[in-house]
């Protein structure tokens, strides 16, 4: 299989090598075209959002306003904050020109001159690496006034990269730019879209990182290539990283569509011990559980994930075997979203807090099957009734996990289920979700 965003090739980070192999030809072929002609193409190709709600890419720059006396923005998201969700890394390490490139092409259809790459604050070494590849591309004359040169046009782009302060809401598009701003990270009540009040009241597009990489390539190789890999309504690959107990931890870039058995057992290794599977986060901390004994048929892209009941997210699956205390794993994501509420808004602030504190009721072994109630109405209090989605991403994994394992948290509650002496969660390897 063909991959797109992280090819198989040595020393690709090497400006030297990714222009061997072909880079930054693609940037060239869409300066020849025009702004239109672009977004036309990576509509067709299909490509959607990568960095979790998988919206159209090209829909989303078309809402960009053609005319306009402000300047426009580009801002590439690299907050990667979701617990089990490690992928962009591995783009600003392996293939850090291709996302530079496909900055580039994006800012000229859009129209931007300045486009913010914005890397969560504690990706030190991912953050030296991405800034020495851009110091390259300028030396070479492939960003910022030198482009003129090197392409023989009048369209140039400047690319700075934004450090993140450690919020995890800072992920949040709107947050995101008012971190740029040197404000405090506080979501914005929408509408206004970005397109039309986004960076400094300008027209602004957010894109995240896997996603701007796939651009050159189908600028490169054309729409009809792109829209005829994985699943027709969410075509190309995804950059699937597993985590929790597997063999084979790791990313893996596959088609769309790919089933999740295959990604569990054929890829990441299966289950140490060969223990059964009790639950799956297939997108991200965020996302619907799963439960282990239907994951059967079910194929990892954004629509045939709503038909299983969960959401494709960041691809960052999160496997937890028969052993795993699931009220410890829900009490912690409880914690982390409590801890990353900005606190603007009641429902989020008082919501999250609340279903923490009844969650650690239940671990400490003083629950009942009231509280598992109490935690269902809390959540679908706190779904649709707050200004950013770090509402639902909170609510979710609560709501979902209690509904879908009902019979393992009432026993839970009743003390019927005994529990490893070895706390499993802490074995979980190779995860962004830091377990205390
Ligand atoms: Fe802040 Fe939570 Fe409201 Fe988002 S939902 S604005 S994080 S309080």
């Amino acid at each position: 299989m063909e991959k797109i965003v992280l090819p198989d090739i040595e020393n690709l980070h090497q400006i030297d090598v990714y222009i061997a192999n072909g880079g930054y030809k693609a940037i060239k072929k869409a300066l020849s075209q025009s702004s239109d002609d672009i977004i036309d193409q990576v509509k067709k190709s299909g490509l959607r959002g990568r960095g979790g709600a998988a919206f159209s890419a090209g829909l989303k720059w078309s809402f960009m306003p053609k005319t306009t006396d402000k300047p426009k923005y580009l801002c590439v998201n690299g907050d990667e904050s979701e617990p089990g969700s490690f992928k962009d890394r591995q783009i600003f390490e392996y293939n850090p020109h291709q996302l530079i490139e496909g900055t580039l092409i994006t800012c000229y259809a859009i129209g931007a001159k300045t486009a913010y790459v914005y890397i969560r604050g504690e990706y030190h070494k991912w953050i030296k690496l991405l800034q020495k590849a851009i110091d390259d591309a300028y030396e070479k004359g492939f960003v910022g006034e030198k482009m003129k040169e090197t392409f023989g046009t009048d369209f140039y782009c400047d690319i700075y990269i934004h450090k993140g302060a450690g919020a995890y809401i800072c992920g949040e598009e709107s947050a995101l730019m008012n971190s740029i701003e040197g404000k405090r990270g506080y979501p914005r009540v929408k509408p206004p879209f970005p397109a039309q009040n986004g960076l400094w009241g300008c027209p602004t597009t957010i894109n995240n990182v896997e996603t701007i990489t796939n651009v050159p390539k189908i600028i490169e190789k054309g729409w009809e290539w792109f829209a005829n890999i994985g699943e027709p309504k969410h075509p190309g690959t995804l950059l699937f990283g597993v985590s929790g107990h597997v063999n084979k931890p790791g990313v893996y870039e596959l088609p769309t569509g790919t089933l999740l058995t295959d990604i569990i057992y054929k890829y990441a290794g299966g289950v140490p011990g060969n223990k059964k599977i009790l639950c799956v986060i297939p997108g991200g901390s965020s996302m619907p559980p799963l439960r282990g004994d239907q994951l059967e048929g079910i194929k990892m892209d954004a629509e045939s994930l709503r038909a299983a009941g969960s959401a494709i997210g960041t691809g960052g699956i999160m496997v937890m075997d028969e052993d795993t205390d699931l009220v410890k794993v829900l009490a912690r994501i409880a914690h982390f979203y409590h801890h990353e509420s900005c606190g603007q808004c009641t429902p989020c602030r008082e919501g999250t807090g609340w279903m923490e504190k009844v969650l650690k009721r239940i671990l400490a072994g003083n629950g009942t099957s009231a509280d598992l109630d109490l935690l269902i109405s809390i959540a679908s209090n706190i779904e649709g009734n707050t200004v950013c989605a770090l509402g639902e991403a909170a609510a979710w994994p609560v709501r979902h996990m209690i509904t879908r394992f009902r019979d393992y948290f009432e026993k839970r509650v009743k003390k019927e289920i005994k529990l490893p002496v070895k706390n499993t969660v802490h074995s979980m390897r190779h995860t962004a979700f830091p377990i205390e």
